[in-house]
Parts: C-alpha cells; sequence; structure tokens
C-alpha cells in the first residue's frame, strides 16, 4: 500500500503566504447566514479577552482572536470560507 498524503510540514510555505497578507480586504462567507461580507464590514468587539469579529447581517460570531505573549489563537470557525488576493499573483 502506498502513501498519498504528506505530513502538514509540507504546508508550511503555502500557509506561510496566507497568514502574511491583510485579511481585512478579504471576502468572507457567514457559517451562520450564508452572507458573503468584506471582512472590514465585520462588527468587532473589543471588549473581550481578545477581538470578536460579528457577521454584519446576523450578528453570529465569525471570528476570535486572542494575542498573548509570543502567540496568537485564531478561530475562524463562523466563516465558512476566506477569499483573499495575494499580492504579486495576479
Ligand atoms: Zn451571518
Amino acid at each position: 500500500m502506498t502513501e498519498n498524503h504528506l505530513d502538514g510540514n509540507a504546508a508550511g510555505g503555502a500557509l506561510r503566504e496566507v497568514f502574511a497578507v491583510d485579511l481585512t480586504a478579504a471576502t468572507g462567507l457567514c457559517s451562520t447566514c450564508s452572507r458573503t461580507f468584506v471582512v472590514a464590514e465585520a462588527r468587532l468587539y473589543t471588549r473581550a479577552p481578545g477581538l470578536v469579529g460579528r457577521c454584519p447581517g446576523c450578528e453570529a460570531v465569525l471570528f476570535r482572536l486572542v494575542r498573548g505573549p509570543g502567540r496568537v489563537w485564531l478561530d475562524l470557525r463562523g466563516m465558512t470560507c476566506v477569499q483573499f488576493e495575494l499580492p504579486g499573483d495576479s
């Protein structure tokens, strides 16, 4: 039987490219109401342990971002999909 997959390290270059861009211009899809929105349109709440972005249509939580010393926690489960342009790759 042959292996048909690689370990997660093989995605390192692609993930580094993705997480080095400004996502505020990205288009997201709300997993609750299926509305398509620009991330900059999200309603941002900052009186929490981190940042909480809510859907401009239904108020569902789209993302949570908590920054700690030397690390970050990012929860994107409220967004079914995120689409954005890669600089210099058109
Ligand atoms: Zn929504």
